[in-house]
């Protein structure tokens, strides 16, 4: 007999019939011997609609009441479950966040979970019930409600399955696993059956949104066994692996992107040290994140600073580098808001100067102009138009031949 987490993202519990769905699932796990607690997320498009009614009313409206109102999704979603679990004769309870005392953090919108206790999860289960908890959602110490940002029923998911030793945390969701790409961009993407943790780190925290960065994490800190799978089909999905060289290392190993970025620059700063300390001081009291960063010394005393930040944090970002731009004397402030970042992943590729090479060259024949470019040892990233990056994901991902097994792919140069 195993202990399982189920999480089940927005599509997974999209409608009733999807709901009722998910609930023969899980009743079957339970018919097998398993105990199962089920980690839920709001129905699909419900989190955009709340978040679209507060902007309508304010759109600077406090981020402590934003999350009152979002975590109200997945309360729907949980107390559905549990209905249809009954319904179905599996006995079920469904707990909020506070009712299964998630802790985080007070950082309203995407805070960190600190601490669980597993007593009020572990007496359902010993009484024999299925547990619902709704996902993305905590309380801090404040006994306010926070919410983990954007995808953050993942992180619930592997944070209770951390927490209660699970013996597998399995994300449901509408893709049967992790593939070298996002399928709906690039048809011809192959599952991947085990991805190594590196990989899926760096994947998520590029923009891959099958699984929240902060999940990966976690995962990865407790060495929580994590499976991604479909909740429409049957399958194996894709194991998360940890430690342990792979055998056929791929060069390149995925292609991932995020288009909720934007990018600010500052003109005519003093170039003398300091001066980025002082430019991104403010964003990050703010507690803004920011990704990129650029700086170009013009040879006249004088640079130009460019980052990158999340799209919803633009308009906060853009102000108050605006303020440090008078403080500093700085010429202007630009702003640009339709950019994309795409990357190309792997853990084989970084003794092989050629892979970057390939995939400035594809680019180039391909008219797509590079804006920002950084590298690590496993990633290399641009930031290019918004409107050229379907054009750019399927193009790298013909190129380094990411529809073949990765012995049929040849090596970049
Ligand atoms: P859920 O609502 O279940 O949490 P998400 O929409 O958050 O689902 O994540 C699943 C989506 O992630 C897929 O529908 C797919 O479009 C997208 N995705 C992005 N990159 C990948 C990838 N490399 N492999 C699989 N899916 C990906
Ligand atoms: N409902 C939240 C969101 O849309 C959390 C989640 O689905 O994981 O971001
Ligand atoms: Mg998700």
């Amino acid at each position: 007999m195993a202990l399982y987490v189920q999480k089940y993202g927005g599509t997974s519990v999209g409608s009733l019939e999807r709901i009722a769905a998910v609930a023969e699932r899980v009743k079957l796990t339970r018919a097998q011997g398993h105990d199962v607690v089920v980690v839920v997320s709001a129905m699909s498009g419900e989190t955009n609609r709340l978040l679209g009614m507060a902007q309508q009313l304010d759109p600077d409206a406090t981020r402590r009441e934003v999350d009152v109102l979002i975590s109200t999704g997945e309360q729907v979603t949980i107390a559905l479950l549990a209905i249809a679990l009954n319904q179905c004769g599996c006995p079920a309870v469904s707990m909020t966040g506070d009712q299964v005392r998630i802790h985080t953090d007070s950082a309203h919108g995407k805070a960190r979970i600190t601490h669980i206790d597993t007593e009020p999860v572990r007496a359902q289960l010993a009484a024999g019930k299925v547990v619902v908890i709704a996902g993305f959602q905590g309380r801090d110490e404040h006994n306010a409600i926070t919410t983990l940002g954007r995808g953050g029923s993942d992180t619930t998911a592997v944070a209770v399955a951390a927490a209660i030793g699970a013996d597998e945390c399995q994300i449901f969701t509408d893709v049967d696993g992790v593939y070298t790409t996002d399928p709906r961009i690039e048809p011809k993407a192959r599952r991947l059956s085990t991805i190594t943790f590196e990989e899926m780190l760096e994947m998520a925290s590029l923009g891959a949104k099958v699984l929240q960065i902060r999940s990966v994490e976690f995962a990865g800190k407790y060495r929580v066994p994590l499976r991604v799978l479909s909740s429409f089909a049957d399958g194996e999905g894709t194991l998360i692996t940890y430690g342990g060289e792979r055998m056929e290392a791929p060069l390149v190993s995925g292609i991932a992107f995020n288009r909720n970025e934007a990018s600010l620059t500052i003109l005519g700063v003093p170039d003398r040290p300091t001066v980025a300390a002082q430019i991104l001081g403010p964003i990050s009291d703010a507690n803004i994140d920011v990704d990129m960063i650029v700086q170009n010394t013009l040879g006249d005393g004088s640079a130009d600073f460019t980052f990158t930040v999340n799209r919803d944090d633009f308009r906060r970002a853009r102000a108050l580098l605006e303020s440090t731009a008078t403080e500093l004397g700085a010429s202007c402030v630009q702003g640009n808001e339709s950019i994309a970042k795409v990357s190309i992943v792997g853990v084989g590729m970084w003794n092989h100067p050629g892979v970057a090479r390939t995939m400035f060259r594809v680019l180039g024949e391909h008219g797509i102009n590079m804006q920002l470019i950084s590298t690590s040892e496993i990633k290399i990233s641009v930031v290019v138009d918004e409107k050229y990056l379907e054009l750019a994901v399927r193009s790298l991902h013909d190129a380094f031949a990411l529809d073949r097994e990765p012995q049929e792919q040849p090596m970049g140069g």
